[in-house]
């Protein structure tokens, strides 16, 4: 019988009896762990005591852990024991921190360790609890079923009241004993009601001092029950400063499943083959807080946990550069890299991706600079000298080699384009399509993505922040303008905040100021309404309780029970004097109004951004154009008249009528001011990766307002009022 049960475990997994990496990693579950937890034990460290001999080994009665992620394995058919014993490396371990406790240090991760093979079991039975999730992102590494992963999405979508509350349970049971949730006093309560009513509202500020504290090296339960050991540094664009923020496990597994969620969903309509993705994805500069805590931007977190590179090759999405160039030590090397690498492999390019739209665009503005140097490179098989880290010297010369027909090719595709126009599909013919986030701030590089990709789809990618992920786009063939994001249940309990004393609604002559103070109760997530605008309210498995993102959502339906939300803006992202509001996306259109008239002579607005001057009385809007050439006097004239009458917020209209606001001022940047701006955020850490242009530049930021006011070349005064 027990035999029996080896040569399935065997069969299944396709277990190799030497030492060497099983076809696929599985898991291995402990049976009845917990309920007879001595004779469990009793039997289990005899054998470990068989199996590592030698090692000492201590025991302790924590025997919290279910779950092994295992990639080595040996099996070994151990006659006199009577049973066959499994030899496996651990990988990671989740849910307990039980193991180092009576494992040799630093055997956690690599030494063997045996194990009864009849314990063994199919990871599919019996899962409970949070590890469900993780069994679902081992079975889809395992062999990826877009239709299973659409299956469980509308499982799980089918009551998301319920889900949420599970959510919730589960949240607060992981993290009851984190000094934040025993300071206010949930006594263990786990229901959503006791949660709203001890859990206060907080933004980054009033969690900040026990962030510190984690960075700082204090390994108490803060703000989780197990401790944070990673940090993630939020793109802070808005603040001018990046933010820390708890990255852990469950935020890594949550990114794998809003991953293969929207892969699902896409691959349904846009079937991509077997062949490699030209990524504009780059690691910010890793570095350790003064606690020791590893440090880095989310997504320099996400694209160095292994987990990344499995999930990618599972969706068919594996990069087509090698890793020294995604983690290389200067943005501008690994940017000519990675199109030297799309070129190299242009007929595998299956689609161009960046995390936001914004690096594309920056891509292929690069291309068009360097394009004769990259045909040299590939001509003579000889990297150019601007590549000059031995990291990313020395992978790349694994690939170059000299091809003067590719390089005639491009050379040729290049000199055929007119203005540009088609770059995309004219370089990557197989090319499906074009991905990346291309909503809120993105949605001004929209003209110019589709510019370059000509006929190729252009599809919105997910949405999240480095405190967490929101929701997928399940709807991929909407073009980005209509994208929404259907909210996963179970990463997270989300509230939302009614957007619904609006300004737009109200009479401004007779409004009491403080009106706008009093602020809504927030609602649940299945407790929304189409067409309304929330603020979102995010908890997390990361130690975030009640934590305003900052952005503003709209809902545009519901996908079963969970709404999908569309991205409005950021909330604190205001041009504001008096009583007008304009928000980012009011900016937005009112830029493309008047870039309009900039397009009669062939030319665009690269960038652009705002600031409201308040040294002037009364206060104006001042407005920062970044232009792709010369434009004359007059049309600029024209322009700042046009962007001082598109804002048609009531409050600014009425405000400027009668002179309680200035002039709109136009003021254009030299060419490269906006690279400036990239290159500062660099500095501070920030990646290129999530960088997003900010909007409205306020007075946190005077280093970000300073390059753009050292760099202007002529300015406008509105004279439309
Ligand atoms: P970060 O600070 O780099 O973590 O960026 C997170 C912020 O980026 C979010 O709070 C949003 O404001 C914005 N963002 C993320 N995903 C999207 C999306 N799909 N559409 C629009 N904005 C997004």
């Amino acid at each position: 019988m027990l035999h029996s049960h080896y040569h399935r475990f065997i069969d299944r997994y396709q277990v190799p009896t030497t030492t060497s990496r099983p076809k696929t990693p599985f898991a291995l579950k402990f049976v009845n762990c917990y309920p007879s937890l001595d004779q469990d034990l009793k039997s289990f460290f005899s054998l470990q005591s068989v199996a590592v001999r030698g090692s000492r080994v201590r025991l302790q009665m924590k025997f919290k852990v279910e779950l092994f992620f295992i990639f080595n394995c040996r099996v070994v058919l151990d006659e006199s024991l009577g049973f066959p014993l499994l030899s496996v490396t651990l990988f990671t371990l989740l849910y307990g921190n039980w193991v180092s406790s009576f494992l040799p240090r630093k055997s956690v991760s690599r030494k063997f360790h045996c194990f009864r093979a009849v314990d063994i079991v199919d990871h599919r039975q019996n899962m409970v609890g949070c590890s469900q999730s993780f069994v679902r992102m081992l079975e889809k590494m395992e062999e990826f079923d877009p239709e299973k992963v659409i299956e469980e999405f509308e499982a799980i979508t089918q009551d998301a009241g319920k889900v949420q509350r599970e959510t919730l349970k589960k949240i607060l049971e992981e993290n009851g004993s984190a000094e934040y949730l025993q300071s206010l006093g949930l006594n263990g309560r786990t229901d959503p009601e006791s949660f709203k009513t001890c859990v206060p509202l907080v933004t980054h500020k009033e969690l900040e001092p026990y962030i510190h504290r984690i960075a700082d090296g204090d390994h108490s339960p803060i703000l989780t029950g197990k401790p944070i050991t990673t940090i993630s540094l939020s793109s802070g664009t808005t603040q001018g400063k990046p933010k820390f923020v708890p990255f852990n496990d469950e935020l890594m597994e949550s990114t794998m499943q809003i991953y293969w969620t929207s892969f699902a969903f896409r691959n349904r309509e846009f079937p991509i083959g077997n062949g490699k993705a030209l990524q504009f994805i780059y690691s910010s500069k890793q570095f350790q807080t003064k606690g020791g805590l590893a440090a880095g931007t989310a997504t320099t977190n996400v694209y160095r946990n292994s987990q990344f590179k499995e999930t990618m090759k599972a969706i068919q999405s594996q990069s087509c550069c090698p890793d020294e160039v995604i983690f290389g030590p200067d943005f501008h090397q690994s940017l000519y890299c990675h199109l030297l690498c799309g070129l190299i492999f242009r007929d595998e390019v299956q689609f161009v991706f960046s995390t936001f739209a914004h690096s594309i665009i920056h891509a292929f503005r690069t291309f068009e600079q360097v394009w004769e140097e990259l045909c040299t490179d590939i001509r003579e098989g000889i990297l150019s000298s601007r590549v000059s880290a031995p990291s990313i010297r020395t992978a790349m010369s694994k690939l170059l080699k000299p091809n003067p027909e590719l390089a005639d090719l491009v050379y040729k595709k290049v000199t055929g384009l007119s203005n540009w126009y088609r770059l995309i599909p004219e370089l990557f013919p197989n090319a499906k399509y074009i991905y990346g986030i291309m909503t809120g701030s993105m949605e001004p590089y929209l003209r110019k993505l589709r510019h370059y990709a000509g006929e190729l789809p252009l599809l919105s990618a997910d949405y999240g922040a480095s405190e967490g992920w929101i929701g997928a786009n399940v709807n991929p063939k909407l073009p980005p303008e209509l994208t929404t994001f259907a909210v996963l249940p179970n990463i997270g309990f989300f509230e939302f905040i009614p957007m619904k004393h609006n300004i737009e609604d109200q009479d401004h002559n007779q409004m009491d100021p403080s009106f706008f103070h009093i602020e809504p109760e927030p609602v649940d997530l299945t407790e929304v309404k189409i067409g309304e605008e929330y603020e979102i309210i995010v908890t997390n498995f990361a130690g975030l309780y009640r934590y305003r993102l900052g952005d503003v959502v709209k809902v545009m339906g519901f996908h079963n029970t969970t709404p999908e939300l569309k991205f409005v803006c950021r909330r604190n992202l205001l041009l504001t004097i008096n009583i007008d509001k304009n928000t980012e996306k009011d900016l937005q259109l009112a830029v493309e109004e008047a870039s309009k008239l900039l397009g009669e002579e062939k030319l665009e607005v690269v960038d652009y951004s705002s600031h409201v001057d308040s040294s002037t009385d009364p206060g104006h809007y001042v407005i920062f154009w970044e232009i792709s050439g010369e434009a004359g006097e007059e049309i600029l004239k024209e322009c700042c008249n046009c962007l001082d009458r598109s804002f048609v917020d009531a409050g600014y209209v009425s405000s400027r009528k009668v002179n309680a606001i200035g002039a709109l001022e136009l003021r254009v940047v030299r060419g490269g001011t906006f690279q400036k701006i990239l290159d500062h955020y660099l500095g501070l850490g920030s990646a290129v990766s999530q960088f997003k242009t900010p909007r409205c530049v306020g007075p946190t930021n005077n280093l970000v307002l300073q390059i753009l006011c050292d760099n202007v070349v002529e300015s406008y005064f509105s004279t439309a009022f």
